[in-house]
């Protein structure tokens, strides 16, 4: 083990040379991996304050991960999630370390795991969440806050509103919510950094009403999502009725993957009678293979492919 800044929040860090990459042990962003190039890439330009605090948060909430070259601007653009999700973070780590109802937990204004989960680049924000989350009636404090901290009891309010929050939600209109969805159940690491980033930009699309690029973009997501679901236990995929005959599970189309996952009741049935608007997704890519195909793309279409994307987020999503 040697001593250095934690390549991604420049935090005193133990690393240990693994062949090209590091193995960094870091107080804030965790136990994680990163490339030789990737680092090379953050030392070239390092992340600023607030890019920090997303990263390390972000990088500490997904555990072993490794971190390359392509994952770097990912990092850079993620977007900081709203102030409620970074309480409602905050507080399940408070609620989880409360062993007994009423007992307080100690928050440092400098404790670097604290200040990763709730995505704050110091004291200064993290007073802040504290602050609204005291507000919210979610925590109260035992004691005067001191300069070093507080210290935080959750209350019933607090425990009911992560009960509501970790139930699994009932199906709901759509509507693409403000901030970023995260794919923590998608298992390769460098999936996962482009499935958040282009949720992000279907919701953009989806906004702007471009019917289009959401269908597009939602179909390669739903893709993605469900070929690293079947690739855990292919031989599994294999021997489903619906599977197609070819071995090599990347080479299916949305529809094959679509029918072997809910077969396997990987995900929720309904999901392939909903989805039969997007199954053809990647004929609209091609302008003429639209118009050959007469395939439709409009509000509608649009909003089933999101539907269908976030039932797939709700039932990937593990409970607490
Ligand atoms: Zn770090």
């Amino acid at each position: 083990m040697a001593d250095g800044p934690c390549p991604v929040c420049q935090t005193p860090s133990d690393r240990k040379h693994l062949g090209d990459k590091h193995e960094v042990t870091c107080p804030r962003c965790g136990h994680f991996y990163v490339s030789g190039t990737a680092e090379l890439a953050l030392r070239g330009e390092p992340l600023d304050d607030q890019q920090r605090a997303n990263a390390s948060g972000w990088i500490r909430s997904r555990g072993e991960i490794t971190v390359s070259s392509d994952d770097v601007e990912a990092l850079r653009s993620l977007e900081t999630p709203s102030l409620d999700e970074r309480s409602r973070w905050l507080l399940r780590y408070l609620a989880d370390r409360t062993k007994a109802m009423g007992q307080h937990v100690d928050v440092k204004f400098g404790d670097q795991e604290i200040l990763a989960i709730s995505r704050c680049q110091g004291s200064v924000d993290l007073n802040y969440i504290l602050d609204y989350m005291i507000e919210k009636r979610l925590i109260t404090t035992l004691g005067q806050k001191t300069l070093g901290g507080i210290r935080a009891i959750v209350t019933p309010t607090g425990s009911d509103y992560l009960q509501g929050a970790t139930t699994t939600p009932t199906p709901r209109p759509v509507t693409p919510s403000p901030a970023g969805r995260e794919f923590a159940f998608v298992k390769d690491g460098s999936l996962r950094v482009c499935l958040e980033r282009d949720y992000a930009e279907i919701q953009r699309a989806y906004d702007a009403k471009c019917w289009k690029s959401v269908i597009i973009l939602s179909g390669g997501a739903i893709e993605a999502i469900l070929l690293d679901l079947l690739q855990a236990d292919p031989a599994r995929a294999l021997q489903a009725t619906g599977a197609p005959k070819r071995p090599d599970l990347t080479k299916w189309d949305l529809a094959d993957l679509i029918n072997v996952a809910v077969e396997l009741n990987l995900v929720a049935a309904g999901v392939d009678k909903l989805s039969h608007p997007i199954r053809s997704y990647r004929n609209l890519v091609h302008p003429g293979n639209e118009l050959r195909t007469g395939l439709k793309f409009g509000g509608e279409e649009a909003k089933i492919a999101l539907e269908v994307l976030h039932i797939l987020h709700r039932d990937l999503t593990p409970g607490p």
